[in-house]
Parts: structure tokens; sequence; C-alpha cells
């Protein structure tokens, strides 16, 4: 069994930081060192205490609140979710990467050239990261490793950025957990 820390270590110059002062979102930015061709690395989580009253991003519309309030009210009623859907091959996607625990499609509504999402395809209580308990450290890493394995298959894994929204007040809108892996243009920091 490989630990989400071991799995973790497998990324180059990574950094995990939440910012929650502007979006009240989870943030993974992901930058790799120029020069160093493996993957050993540091991963550095920053946690700060955040008022619920944050925008979902600056430009979020009062619609993707509510879509987003309205969202997390089944959040855990064990729904099926769209992903579900996706999973199941009932409903089409661009799959970029798939294995045995994790699956890797194209979001539908991308916003960066690159724009792909990573979830587990067993839920298993993960409607979303804040639900994480002990046992889910073996998928966060895999989930975490797939998206680099994203990455580098989209051309992107010299600078690419992975994002968790996490809760209403961070505009989720699927309750199952899933990774935003972004790219392929300059990604802005702070995040907006
Ligand atoms: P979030 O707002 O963080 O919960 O992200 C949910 C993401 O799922 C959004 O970026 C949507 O564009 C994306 N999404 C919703 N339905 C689909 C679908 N059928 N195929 C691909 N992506 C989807």
């Amino acid at each position: 069994m490989i630990s989400a820390q071991k799995s973790m270590a497998a990324f180059t110059s990574f950094s995990v930081l939440r910012d929650y002062a502007r979006a009240g979102r989870i943030v993974a930015r992901v930058r790799a060192s120029p020069g160093i061709s493996s993957y050993p690395s540091s991963i550095n989580f920053l946690t700060a205490n955040h008022s619920r009253r944050y925008l979902c991003r600056a430009s979020a519309t009062h619609d993707e609140e509510a879509a987003a309030k309205a969202a997390a009210i089944n959040a855990d009623s064990g729904v099926p979710t769209i992903f579900d859907k996706i999973i199941a091959k009932e409903i089409p996607s661009t799959i970029v990467y798939e294995d045995d625990k994790v699956l890797a499609f194209k979001d539908i509504n991308p916003q960066a050239p690159v724009h792909v999402l990573v979830i587990p395809k067993f839920r298993d209580g993960l409607t979303q990261l804040g639900k994480a308990e002990p046992r889910h450290g073996e998928i966060l890493g895999q989930l975490l490793y797939a998206a680099k394995i994203v990455a580098e298959k989209e051309g992107i894994v010299d600078g690419f950025r992975v994002v968790i929204n996490n809760g209403p007040s961070a505009c989720q809108s699927v309750y199952h957990l899933h990774l935003h892996v972004l790219g392929g243009r300059q990604m802005n920091w702070p995040p907006g």
C-alpha cells in the first residue's frame, strides 16, 4: 500500500496553499523547478481561519453562489452526482487518464486551455475535501499523483495549478471530490 505521503513525494517543487482570504477556495499551486528531471519534493500545507462571507470568486454571479448553496443541501444524502454517471460511462466525457481508482476527464466548461477534473471512482464519503478522514489518505495521494500524470499527458507539467473547491462559499457545485487541473496559459496569483 502506497501511503499518501509517498505518493505526494513524487512531485516537483510543490506548494499547496489555502487562500481563503480572497476566494474561499482550497488551492494547490504546482510549479516544476527548471532543470530538475525527477519528482522528489516537499509539500507545505498552509491554513488560515476564514469567514464564510466570501464571494465564490471575484467575478462570481449571484446565480453561481445560489447554485452552489443549492448543491450543498443534498451533499451528503448519498444521491448520485453527474460524476457517477460519467464513471459509469452513462454520459459521455473526454477521458484523459483512468486507472482502477481514479478517473480524469475534461471539464465541460473549461476555465483554461487545459482543464481536467480528477476524481475518485469510489466516493467513499468524499463529497468534498472537508469530509476527508484518515482512511482517505491513500486515495488523496493517488488523486494528486494522477493530477501530475494528467499534467504530463496534457503537456503542462512545467506549470499547472490544482484547485479543489470546498463547500458553498468556494462555489463547489458537484459533491463528489474532484481536483481541477488547470494550465496552458499563465496562471495568476492570487487566484481570481
Ligand atoms: P466545482 O464547481 O468545483 O464543484 O466543479 C464542478 C465542475 O464540474 C465544473 O467545473 C463543471 O464545469 C464540471 N462539470 C459539470 N458537469 C460536467 C460534465 N458532464 N462533464 C465534465 N465536466 C462537468
